[in-house]
């Protein structure tokens, strides 16, 4: 099998008008202009595994294949900064990434080398070690989280900055474990809320909803305990994800599949990693240690171990070109019903006064408080 691919040979070309601009500030940068590759500058080549930094390897690729992070153009005389070591990387011909190898055990104590370690954590370590207004804007979104008192009705919203969304894996199919994510969550029994007005602790309903999406959507599979053990269970995810219900605002919003981590084995101190990739040529590779070979979208879909998925934004017209059913259920109204049922049960069980109120606690096993 030939799997050499049809962008290795592709030179980088330099924008010469971005480059003439260093400084250009980065919301200068248009959503297409970064989103698109702007050049091909992409590593058709794996990294050696110089023991268990198959984590490490696989994190990078899945890097390397998000086009912001090529489109931009950076320079900063940083020690170790994520995007210098990209770039140095790409001028290289090295199958080893030496600086990562280098810098990383230097700069957080969280990953010494010769021992597997959690690609999440060092995920979001790469991502903070990048100038924080491109972080911002490629990897950024704004979470609302709301609390609303169900006995004096005050809501209380706080809006918090996120790089990626962790989700618990309540269901085998991402998108239900998305809506359980953004669903009305009922704080009750152990989990009351402080309620300022009230003065008191009282029966609430809390609900986290996308204010704002990411250009760059990481959606990370808690599948490690505090203690390291895996939760093996198989979510399915689509090649392209419907967004729309989960935003604040409702929105056309579709992200497509660029990236899949994956990690095979029983618990994050052990087991090994690899990753799926999509070259700007639109084929999709799968990136193990120093082997790169093409595979097809099905194999990617079908990988019951995917732990990180990297989702980009499609443009509208991409949207509207493909058709793409954004009608796909309502669930921001679902919640709402949620809350109006809940309301209800509520007020029921204080007509009835049966003392039972605390007792209808979500994942409370029914004793009393
Ligand atoms: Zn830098
Ligand atoms: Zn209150």
């Amino acid at each position: 099998m030939n799997n050499k691919l049809q962008w290795e040979l592709e030179s980088f070309q330099h924008n010469s008008k971005s480059t003439q601009s260093l400084k250009l500030s980065y919301d200068l940068f248009q959503e297409s202009s970064l989103l698109d590759w702007q050049h091909r500058q992409v590593l058709s080549r794996g990294f050696k595994n110089m023991g268990n930094t198959c984590f490490i390897n696989s994190t990078l690729q899945c890097l390397l294949y998000t086009p912001p992070l090529q489109n931009i153009i950076h320079r900063c005389k940083k020690v170790f900064c994520t995007l210098c070591c990209f770039k140095r990387l790409f001028k290289s011909s090295t199958r080893i990434p030496d600086d990562f190898l280098k810098y990383l055990p230097r700069f957080s104590q969280s990953f010494s080398l010769g021992k597997q370690e959690d690609a999440h954590e060092l995920l979001r370590f790469l991502v903070e070690r990048m100038e924080r207004n491109v972080v911002r804007q490629i990897f950024g979104g704004v979470l609302r989280s709301k609390v609303q008192c169900l006995n004096c009705h005050f809501e209380s919203e706080i809006y918090e900055n996120f790089l990626d969304i962790s989700l618990d894996l309540s269901d085998s199919d991402l998108e239900r474990c998305l809506a359980n994510f953004c669903k009305n969550e009922f704080l009750d029994g152990m989990n009351l809320y402080f309620c300022a007005p009230c003065g008191v602790r009282t029966v609430a309903c809390k609900q986290f909803i996308i204010k704002s999406p990411p250009l760059i959507l990481t959606l990370h599979l808690k599948r490690f305990t505090n203690e390291g053990k895996k939760d093996m269970t198989h979510v399915k995810f689509p090649e392209k994800l419907n967004f729309q219900p989960y935003l604040l605002m409702p929105e056309q919003s579709i992200y497509e599949l660029y990236a899949v981590l994956v990690h095979m084995g029983y618990s994050s101190r052990s087991g090994h990693y690899y990753s799926y990739i999509k070259g700007p040529n639109n084929e999709w590779y799968i990136a193990n240690d120093l082997s790169v070979l093409k595979v097809n979208l099905n194999k990617v879909l079908n990988d019951r171990s995917a732990y990180i998925l990297f989702y980009k934004k499609s443009k509208v017209e991409d949207v509207d070109s493909d058709g793409a059913d954004i009608s796909l259920g309502k669930k921001k109204g679902r919640c709402l019903d949620f809350k109006e049922e809940k309301l209800r049960e509520i007020k029921k069980m204080k007509i009835r006064g049966d003392g039972k109120e605390n007792r209808r606690v979500k994942g409370c096993d029914g004793n009393k408080i």
